[in-house]
């Protein structure tokens, strides 16, 4: 499972950070994922909740906030989403169309790629 490499990666880089302040306890860590990652929100859930066990992390929520794709075309003025093909087998799977929505043109992606920490509610000691 992709999503257990890339939560260990971001839960060791949270404790890391965490070392810096006299934390007593972690309320909730946000992280942002762009729709390009391909990352599972249920699995990354799952991932966190195992990965975190023993930690300062452990038991605190994790919340996911997704990052919509957005491109930029290199021919005409386009920016904004991209076109989304749904597969009909796969309902939860959508495919993204890397090319200009107007034109058809190469676009460069500006966004949808993240897989970042975006805040961290965590309590101090005094
Ligand atoms: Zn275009």
């Amino acid at each position: 499972m992709h999503e257990v490499s890339v939560v260990t990666t971001l839960v060791d880089a949270v404790i890391k950070e965490l070392q810096r302040y006299k934390v007593t306890k972690v309320n909730s860590i946000t992280v942002v994922i762009g729709d390009l990652t391909n990352l599972g929100e249920e699995q990354m859930s799952f991932a966190y909740e195992i990965v975190t066990r023993g930690t300062i992390l452990e038991g605190s929520e994790f919340i996911v906030e997704h990052e919509p794709i957005e491109l930029q075309c290199k021919t005409c003025d386009f920016i904004g989403p991209a076109t989304i093909l749904k597969d009909p087998d796969f309902d939860t799977h959508s495919i993204p169309v890397l090319a200009c929505p107007k034109c058809g043109g190469a676009v460069n992606v500006i966004k949808g790629q993240s897989c970042v920490v975006k805040c961290m509610d965590i309590e101090e000691a005094e």
